[in-house]
């Protein structure tokens, strides 16, 4: 008789967007003309590019001809992407980073969860309060957790709050931890971290013999020259850091998929029987067996990031939502709201007014001006209270959206 991963059936049915559904269905179905405007989910609204619009066709008719066409590609990426990569997002910022130590993929959900393979059953693993849920959940799926308890935490997870609080950095566990998930700028609450409290973190994870899970998707939206792009600015990571990165939020690629991540050669995890081995042999190892590369196509639209008309276009991009961000921040603000992020991020962090809960807040924005945002509680117990609004929309929805919560919201 087969039988499937018990692990599975730990997980909660993700819960969060279709419960989002739910209400606006219900809400739709009594107020059918309701103009609903979404700033929920975390996808990108505007076009590619057009540098990597033209360079993908121009891949495209490569494939056309016999002496230009392209079979499999090495599974880690072609060289002429890495290259880029490593010269312009970590050289230029003084990381050192080598073409080798970079894998290109086909996102960083995919390499997010995938890293797990080449670690442990015993890890102790932390994650921040509220998380990119994906952390978590591919966690419990490898059965590296215990059962889910009623306020949405797993047993065996380490959760680290990240609360106004605490100014939104996430606190160094007093306790030994061995790997620590890490996302800056934050998704959701859009806070960023100083290159102080990120050499804490790996002053911390060398100490302990720990590996930091960097996730970098929203480094592009960086404004403040003091913060670090990249966990490499930091003297020591390359003993004790991978970094996650991807096209999706900077250069519109959610539906194109391409990403990377960068295992430094210098990483070395133990064996059971205590040597230490290469993380990147491992992570070279998985790649090379279970992917077989990012399209060709896509590999050529990507590094077009990197000509002068791309980043052009990119920088232009960005820009445009971080102006979605920083008028939602102004609106809101306005309207009496204390809001947080949106400066380094595309996300704006709202706290609920009056002790609202998250839902119940949802439910109202929901019901007095027909916007539709994500509650905070849906991150993790931590972010009960909270609500965030995205600034990946058209400026048009946007301007509309805050239009009727400075009319008709009262705190
Ligand atoms: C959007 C996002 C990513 C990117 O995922 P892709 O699979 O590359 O599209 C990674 N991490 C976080 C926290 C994100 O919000």
């Amino acid at each position: 008789m087969a039988t499937i991963n018990d692990n599975y059936l730990k997980l909660k049915a993700g819960y969060l967007f279709p419960e989002i559904a739910r209400r606006v269905n219900t809400f739709t179905q009594s107020n059918p003309n309701a103009p609903i405007i979404k700033l929920g989910i975390g996808d990108v609204t505007e076009p590619l590019p057009e540098a990597c619009r033209t360079a993908m066709m121009k891949a495209v008719e490569d494939m056309g001809d016999r002496s230009t066409f392209k079979g499999y590609g090495p599974e880690q990426g072609y060289n002429w992407l890495k290259e880029k990569i490593a010269a312009q997002d970590f050289q230029a910022r003084g990381c050192d980073v080598d073409p080798s130590e970079i894998f290109i993929s086909d996102g960083s959900k995919c390499d997010n969860g995938n890293i797990l393979d080449i670690f442990g059953k015993n890890n102790k693993i932390a994650v921040t309060d509220p998380v990119y849920p994906v952390y978590v959940d591919t966690n419990v799926m490898a059965g590296h957790t215990g059962e889910g308890k009623d306020d949405g935490k797993y047993e065996g997870l380490v959760y680290i709050p990240i609360t106004a609080d605490n100014n939104f950095t996430a606190t160094i566990p007093t306790q030994k931890v061995d790997l620590i998930y890490l996302c800056f700028p934050n998704n959701p609450t859009g806070a960023v971290a100083t290159k102080e409290h990120l050499q804490a973190w790996v002053d911390y994870a060398k100490a302990n013999g720990s590996i930091i899970f960097f996730d970098a998707a929203y480094e592009a939206f960086i404004t403040d020259p003091s913060i670090p792009h990249s966990i490499y600015e930091i003297p020591g990571a390359r003993d004790c850091a991978i970094e996650f990165r991807s096209f999706s939020k900077n250069a519109g690629f959610t539906g194109t998929r391409c990403a990377l991540t960068v295992v430094p050669k210098t990483l070395t995890a133990k064996a059971a029987d205590g040597s230490d081995v290469e993380l990147w042999k491992l992570w070279n190892r998985r790649q090379s067996t279970k992917f077989n590369g990012v399209s060709y196509i896509v590999q050529r639209g990507a590094e077009a990031v990197y000509s002068e008309a791309g980043k052009a276009q990119i920088k232009a991009l960005v820009s445009f939502y971080l102006e979605n961000a920083k008028i939602i921040r102004e609106k809101l603000t306005a309207a009496g709201l204390q809001v947080y992020g949106g400066v380094n991020a595309p996300y704006v962090w709202v706290k609920t007014p009056n002790g609202l809960s998250s839902w119940d807040f949802f439910d109202k924005l929901l019901q007095t001006c027909n916007v539709v945002g994500t509650p905070g509680s849906g991150f993790g117990a931590a972010g009960e209270g909270y609500f965030r609004i995205s600034g990946f929309n058209s400026r048009e929805n946007v301007e509309e959206a805050m239009k009727r919560i400075t009319e008709k919201f009262k705190v």
